[in-house]
């Protein structure tokens, strides 16, 4: 099946590492070329390398800070540089831990800035670049808690939320230009992140058990995602192949959403 990729230039945020480095890959491997944006450069200067020589794409990786707005202009002129994005993959971001009672302005704000204001600034920048090349794709990696909290994250909760709606409204803004706008909302997803923070909180020998744990209570298939599984959906959503798809949330979390 051709999906109609190849060429396309695809900027994806925190693609370094995690979801958005195997959507890097997924898409490289359809024959889009890469840009890959994260605050650690060496990284992503490394894994843009290793997909270009993989897949015999063009792929550069960049230093950028996209919880800010400098950050942004980079990953923008980069995308420039490269020719002007096709596809931008808003990725970048992490979860949080803290009470309503406690956190402080500055950790809220920090939040919005990374959630929301970078798909903000991005939009901004990269879908004149789309409009130059008769249209787009722009796809927001939010998260099921947008829509289903977990109790020890209200912030986290809350600016994903927000930037499902911020989804909504650019995708009724540029609906017009040919440019599709949609949010994949994944569910347990087996990131190096999730792995670390298990061996921290049950040790070597108990780390699996753990993540097992993890999974039962979130009920349904009662196991994490692989990137890999959330990056497919994220592939098709950018291809062709999903023509008439804009303005919608998918949820890809193996049961674990308890509403219809
Ligand atoms: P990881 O922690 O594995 O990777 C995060 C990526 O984002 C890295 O490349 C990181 O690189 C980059 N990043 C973080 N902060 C910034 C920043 N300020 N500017 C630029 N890049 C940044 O995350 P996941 O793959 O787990 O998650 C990716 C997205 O998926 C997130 O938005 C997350 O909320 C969402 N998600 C994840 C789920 C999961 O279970 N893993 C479930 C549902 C949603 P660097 O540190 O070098 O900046």
């Amino acid at each position: 099946m051709d999906l109609g990729l190849k060429g396309k230039l695809a900027v994806i945020t925190g693609g370094s590492v995690g979801i958005g480095l195997a959507i890097a890959e997924g898409l490289a491997a359809e024959g889009a070329n890469i840009l890959i944006a994260a605050r650690g450069g060496d990284r992503a200067k490394a894994e843009a390398s290793r997909i270009a020589s993989s897949f015999g794409v063009t792929a550069r990786g960049i230093g950028a800070d996209v919880a800010t707005a400098a950050g942004c202009d980079t990953v923008i002129a980069a995308a420039s540089e490269l020719g002007g994005a096709d596809i931008l993959i808003n990725n970048a971001g992490t979860g949080s831990n803290e009470t309503i009672a406690e956190a402080s302005d500055e950790k809220w704000q920090y939040y919005w800035d990374l959630h929301v204001m970078a798909a903000v600034r991005l939009a901004r920048g990269l879908v004149p670049q789309m409009k130059a090349h008769g249209g787009g794709v722009v796809l927001h990696n939010a998260s099921i808690c947008a829509v289903q909290p977990l109790w020890y994250e209200p912030i986290y909760n809350t600016t994903k939320t927000a930037l499902m709606m911020f989804s909504k409204t650019l995708a009724n803004e540029v609906v017009g230009d040919n440019i599709r706008v949609n949010t994949v909302n994944p569910g347990l997803v087996l990131t190096p992140d999730w792995v670390k923070t298990a061996k921290q909180l049950a040790g070597e020998d108990g780390y699996k058990a753990h993540l097992q744990g993890v999974a039962d209570e979130a009920g349904g298939m009662k196991r994490f995602a692989s990137p890999e599984e959330i990056a497919h959906f994220f592939v098709f959503l950018s291809s062709n192949k999903a023509s008439y798809s804009t303005g919608s949330t998918y949820f890809v979390d193996g049961g674990w959403l308890k509403t219809i």
